[in-house]
């Protein structure tokens, strides 16, 4: 019964972080038996896939909210990304050169533009500042019905990358990894309910079956830190659902994507513009940001999971106590609120999306149905405080759980090389860190 059902690796999860660890460990591993479930009848069916997210590859480029040390780690996952669509040739295939940039509106921000600009630019050398006379040629969009006397400009770029589907490269994935070591296997529809420790190896129960394993990696999004509680890990973590909702312009608005400057007190990119790739390019608002009990945007049966993975205890009161303290989270929270409702929800997101086309009124846009995602953002209850990012509970025991809100698809490579290092660690295998160097890193986009 072992022989059959056992593998060296399995990983639980099918979304780009599932199958980017396929990947890795198929091409860049001697590994020989590794299987991956995913409880949905295809791969990336939730947050990896393109209308759930804002299909932004995060360089730290434009992002407001990331220092330059945070950028500058975000930079080299992102990169490993862009190689590896080099590689296989997806360039205007499932990744784009969209021009993308961080606007500043006011004088207030245009100074931080320009100081942001000057503090990244050695980092970024492709970089360049615009100001409001540029602007008005690459994005006249920003400019049209703006107060004459406003003041705008942007750090921003062409050169790279900049938008990627996440699903379908996790599609190309799982079809890279099976080119490479044909003993690889995919089940679909098949959740893993339970993971048992039995001595040096894990059990799953995979709808009611059994299966083996000599290492676990949990890339199950918001589930994983519920897998994770249920055997004891990750206790001094909670995870807070926060959805993301977007809305469509009815007209022909953006030709890049424009982020807008973050309060640095919010974990998440304060709302921006994209074209949207599979979409014919139309312009996409959002996210909002809302705490939602469940695990799932669209799926409505985890009302329960939610309750045990945010784990309410007298921290997690405190870190709610200490957000809605704040002035400006308080004031972040409701406007995300009224974002959702529907009947009043256009008039107030317009005034949102003005900062960006200020021509644009509440005619002008529609709210995205079924379109938007959820992000897991970790809560360290030891800390009392929301994590930037992804998070990893490493064990040591031969099992690892991601807990991934954005940048997660864009790290998704970044985070199977680290995990590949553990793996081959705790199993004494060997991983060619040179050659996924060599193919994923050591390039000059
Ligand atoms: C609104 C929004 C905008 C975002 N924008 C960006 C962006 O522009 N750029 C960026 O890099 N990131 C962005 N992100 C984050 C990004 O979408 C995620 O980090 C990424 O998709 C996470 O991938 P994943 O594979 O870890 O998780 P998921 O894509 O959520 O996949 C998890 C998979 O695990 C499966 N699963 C769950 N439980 C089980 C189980 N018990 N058994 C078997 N399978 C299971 C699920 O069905 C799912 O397929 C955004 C997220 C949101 C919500």
């Amino acid at each position: 019964m072992l022989k059959k059902h056992h593998y060296n690796v399995v990983i639980v999860g099918g979304g780009i972080s599932g199958t980017a660890l396929l990947y890795t460990l198929s091409k860049y591993t001697n590994i020989k038996d590794i299987a991956l479930f995913e409880k949905y009848d295809d791969l990336s069916t939730l947050n990896s896939n393109a209308k759930s997210n804002s299909q932004t590859l995060h360089c730290g480029d434009i992002e407001t909210n990331y220092t330059l040390e945070k950028a500058k780690i975000t930079n080299k996952t992102a990169s490993m990304l862009e190689n590896y669509g080099l590689l296989y040739g997806y360039e205007d295939k499932y990744m784009f050169k969209i021009p993308k940039m961080a606007l500043g509106v006011g004088d207030e921000e245009v100074k931080f533009i320009k100081d942001r600009f000057e503090e990244f630019k050695d980092e970024f050398p492709y970089m360049e500042y615009w100001d409001k006379e540029k602007l008005l040629k690459i994005e006249p969009a920003l400019l049209k019905g703006r107060d004459e006397d406003e003041n705008i400009a942007a750090m921003g770029t062409d050169k790279r990358w900049s938008a990627v589907n996440f699903g379908e490269i996790s599609k190309t994935f799982v079809k890279n990894a099976k080119d490479e070591n044909n003993n690889i296997e995919v089940h679909l529809s098949k959740e893993v309910q339970k993971i048992e420790k039995i001595g040096d190896k894990f059990e799953l129960t995979v709808n009611g079956k059994h299966y083996y394993a000599d290492y676990v990696v949990v890339n199950a999004g918001a589930h994983s830190l519920l897998l994770a509680h249920r055997m004891g890990h990750g206790l001094d973590y909670s995870c807070l659902p926060v959805g993301g909702s977007f809305y469509y312009s009815k007209i022909q608005s953006l030709k890049s994507k424009v982020y807008t400057i973050q309060n640095p007190k919010l974990p998440f990119a304060a709302i921006h513009g994209d074209p949207d790739i599979i979409k014919g390019n139309i312009s996409r608002f959002g996210p909002t940001a809302i705490v939602l009990p469940k695990l799932e945007r669209y799926h409505h049966a985890h009302f329960l999971d939610f309750i045990e993975t945010l784990a309410p205890s007298k921290e997690v009161i405190e870190v709610f106590y200490d957000l809605m303290r704040d002035e400006d989270i308080r004031e972040y929270a409701i406007k995300n609120f009224l974002y959702e409702v529907p009947g009043i929800r256009k008039k107030f997101f317009a005034k949102e999306i003005q900062k960006i086309v200020p021509s644009m009124s509440e005619d002008d846009i529609e709210f995205a149905e079924g379109i938007g995602g959820l992000r897991p953002q970790v809560i360290d209850k030891k800390t009392k405080k929301l994590f930037l990012g992804e998070a990893k509970i490493k064990t040591g025991e031969g099992i690892v759980f991601n807990m991934t809100p954005s940048p997660g698809a864009t790290s998704c490579l970044g985070n199977a090389y680290s995990d590949a290092e553990l793996i081959a660690k705790h199993l004494n295998i060997t991983f060619d860190i040179r050659k996924f160097n060599k193919d994923l890193l050591d390039k000059d986009n």
